[in-house]
């Protein structure tokens, strides 16, 4: 991948200058949070989807783990901007992290700073155009996401994606191209990094916050897109099974946008495409953020 300038605490820096000491707390325990953010091409000009729930997001998910991000919400949303403006992208995932830097190695982090660093890239859809489309094959993975009272799941946490690692190398290594994890009770939790939804006779599930996802941000934007069609909508418990006689299933999230599943462990999903509510919700949310449709709900931040 090719990054231009990284902002590093208030620094414009370039890309391969942009270090960190190898003892940082973060390399040996996790110990940061994180954000992956879009901007998208809005005809003349380009526009961040829902920046400021993303970056109230990373507070609270630093929050969780007792770290005071030494800057405010509306900072951030400043040097985010500014990272767009000095590598001059229309479209980008955007990567701010808050992480703990470098003083003890200690269990005890909370002598160690907190240091945020963005990042800004070109990236194409991440499971692939064809997948947007014709939809792709998930697995239902052999790992679980983290228990309730383990690591905590509302947090977008560096740690939690060991487990978010382990289940999309055996989803790929068994051929499929995403894995879905249950939790350790064995109920539907959410993909590798994205959120879930089913349809089933018209009615749209998805999985509640209690079942070990992350509170997705494109997850509540198809929420609400889904409750103005007049859609009726469900939080619901899922059993695998569920998921195998689904007339449509599809998987959403910031890097995922709107992808439906068309296999599900050599299941045939309804017709094994992208279904017709898939297709309208899919298309409602790409026609906001390519601002082919109003901005009814003010999603966009344009720079
Ligand atoms: N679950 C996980 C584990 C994720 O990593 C992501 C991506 N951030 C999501 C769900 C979807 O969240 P969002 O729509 O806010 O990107």
């Amino acid at each position: 991948m090719k990054v231009g300038k990284i902002w590093m605490d208030g620094e414009l820096v370039a890309s391969n200058e942009a270090k960190i000491h190898v003892l940082s707390h973060v390399i040996h325990y996790g110990s940061g949070v994180f954000e992956g953010i879009r901007l998208y091409d809005v005809g003349s000009k380009s526009a961040i989807f829902r920046l400021s729930d993303h970056t109230k997001r990373l507070i609270d998910s630093a929050s969780i783990y007792k770290m005071k991000v030494p800057y405010s919400l509306k900072e951030i949303n400043e040097a985010i901007i500014e990272t767009l403006r000095a590598n001059q992208l229309k479209t980008a995932y955007i990567r701010p992290l808050v992480y703990r830097g470098f003083k003890d190695l200690g269990l005890n982090p909370l002598s160690c700073p907190i240091n945020l660093m963005i990042a800004a890239w070109e990236w194409g859809s991440y499971l692939g155009e064809e997948g947007l489309e014709k939809g792709i094959s998930a697995c239902i993975s052999s790992w679980s996401r983290p228990a309730a009272n383990t690591l905590p799941a509302l947090s977008k946490a560096c740690g939690n994606y060991l487990n978010s690692q382990l289940i999309k190398i055996e989803a790929l290594e068994k051929g499929f191209q995403e894995g879905i994890a249950l939790t350790t009770d064995g109920f539907i939790a959410e993909g590798s990094g994205e959120n879930i939804f089913v349809i089933k006779d018209e009615v749209i599930y998805t999985t509640p916050y209690s079942d070990s996802i992350l509170p997705g941000i494109t997850r509540n934007s198809i929420v609400r897109l889904a409750k103005k069609h007049g859609f009726e909508l469900k939080e619901m418990k899922m059993h695998r099974e569920f998921l195998y006689l689904a007339d449509e299933i599809f998987l959403v999230g910031t890097a995922a946008e709107v992808t439906p599943v068309a296999k599900l462990d050599h299941y045939v999903i309804g017709r094994g495409g992208r279904g017709r509510i898939t297709t309208l919700l899919q298309g409602n949310f790409f026609d906001i953020v390519k601002g082919r449709a109003s901005d009814d709900f003010n999603w966009l931040t344009f720079i």
